[in-house]
């Protein structure tokens, strides 16, 4: 290493960026799914540490110059698969800051300017999304983690309302607690209840609709079928159909039987942000406890996600931790998720919400689900395409005729390249899923995209 330090770093960043912007560039073109499989690319990094170190601009060559058949293209337009989201430019720029600033962002004496950004974004969702403004916003890793974080708050509330304190007394001869969720609850939440202690012969499933709706009898006859602490986990957005559970008629149900009721909107709590697709939502502000992402529909980059929980005191009384080397102001992150030092991941969120402003948002949203709704037309002209679902937001799924054509179909999606999309099981019937996530997708790439796919069912 014969330069200085600032050298390395100048030439390091200038190597990043000009990569970055390469990658970014080219996404336009290049096919949307990896070329390589993960045996080419661990030979392509792997090998033992050399003893010899190198040049930050030279470690970076060397990742950028073998990186790229490996890498999925899922910033640009369209990349449909699972429930993804790109990168909104703002939010990509904040993110780089994060890094360069590297502020562990759990505790608010330490680290103000971060800890504050965070709290704003916060507090802007809560307003965007109708949500009480009073309520805590912990970020964490993705909706898994939220879903965890608010499941976690709200095990120690049910139980503290029994006279049970869980932080003392413990799980093992705790009350048991009622798990109430849809058959259609998306599998992070079961990962959840088992990362809670809670098993999968303990979950009780709830009947749901052709869309995947909970149904508002059934719950109230599985809630009045047993007593004490109950959960009742209810979704905003499932992955395949997009459907939201009548939350209106839901949740009063839940409460009058003592439940407390999360929601998992990874996805589908942005509707809420939309004049045109509120309405879905109605009724969901009244939950206890919400789950959110920003890497998705708010298209930051990875990772982001949020716990919502309507009262900051429950938030507390699961996570503050009594270690008497760390200093408290009134309300830290660390006291609302279960991590302590962390990135400031909530940054790249002020960030996109800032750049696009309220109006840009809802614009987003209905702009995702007039995608939607545009893929789901052009899919449904071509011959042998079937439409599945009601497509009310963001996701589009159908099938071909038979099981094993859909599912060579979506693979010949896959190398054809021009698109990405997954499959998906939906009632013991293959199917393919299209999710409109990105915020990058403009009515070229569906037609593109129909365009390839039309090719390909003909064969
Ligand atoms: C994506 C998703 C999750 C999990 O979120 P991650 O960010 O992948 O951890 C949970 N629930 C729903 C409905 C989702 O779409």
């Amino acid at each position: 290493m014969d330069h200085s330090v600032d050298d390395d770093r100048i030439r390091g960043l200038d190597a990043a960026h000009r990569a970055a912007l390469e990658f970014l560039s080219s996404l336009d073109d290049r096919p949307v799914w990896p070329r390589a499989t993960l045996a080419e690319m661990l030979d392509a990094f792997g090998g033992p540490l050399p003893a010899e170190g190198l040049d930050a601009e030279d470690v970076i060559e060397q990742i950028v110059s073998r990186a790229d058949p490996g890498l999925v293209a899922i910033p640009g337009g369209r990349f449909f698969g699972f429930v993804i989201g790109g990168t909104h430019p703002a939010a990509l720029a904040a993110d780089w800051l994060v890094s360069a600033w590297d502020q562990n962002s759990g505790s608010a004496l330490l680290t103000p300017t971060t800890v504050a950004l965070e709290r704003v974004a916060g507090r802007w969702m809560l307003d965007i999304l109708g949500l009480p403004e009073s309520a805590s916003v912990g970020f964490a890793t993705g909706g898994q983690m939220a879903n965890f974080t608010c499941l976690s708050t709200a095990r120690n509330a049910v139980l503290a309302r029994v006279g049970w304190n869980l932080s003392e007394q413990g799980l093992r001869e705790s009350p048991p607690i009622r798990f109430v969720v849809g058959a259609d609850r998306h599998g992070s939440i079961d990962r959840a209840a088992r990362f809670l202690g809670i098993g999968r012969s303990e979950i009780t499933v709830v009947d749901s609709d052709d869309e995947g709706r909970m149904r508002p009898n059934a719950l109230s006859r599985v809630l009045d079928a047993g007593s004490g602490p109950a959960i009742v986990c209810l979704q905003a957005g499932e992955v395949h159909t997009g459907a939201f559970d009548d939350f209106a008629a839901l949740v009063p149900i839940a409460h009058e039987r003592g439940a407390w009721v999360h929601v998992d909107g990874a996805f589908g709590l942005w509707a809420a942000a939309s004049e045109s697709l509120r309405s879905l939502t109605a009724g969901m502000s009244d939950a206890d406890s919400w789950a959110t992402d920003a890497h998705k529909t708010l298209n930051v980059p990875y990772d982001c996600g949020m716990a919502i929980v309507r009262d900051p005191a429950d938030s507390i009384a699961a996570f503050r931790t009594g270690g008497d080397y760390l200093v408290y102001t009134s309300l830290d992150p660390w006291d609302v998720t279960p991590e302590l030092s962390r990135r400031a991941r909530g940054v790249p969120a002020w960030a996109a919400m800032r750049s696009l402003g309220k109006g840009g948002i809802a614009h987003l949203i209905d702009r995702l689900h007039e995608n939607a709704v545009a893929m789901a037309a052009g899919l449904a002209t071509i011959d042998g395409i079937r439409i599945l679902n009601e497509v009310g937001y963001t996701q589009v799924m159908f099938r071909l005729d038979d099981d094993d054509a859909t599912r060579a179909l979506g693979e010949a999606v896959l190398v054809e390249g021009t698109a990405a999309l997954t499959g998906a099981e939906w009632r013991g019937r293959a199917a393919l899923r299209c999710s409109m996530s990105s915020w990058a997708t403009t009515r070229d790439d569906i037609d593109r995209t129909v365009d390839a796919i039309r090719d390909l069912v003909a064969g």
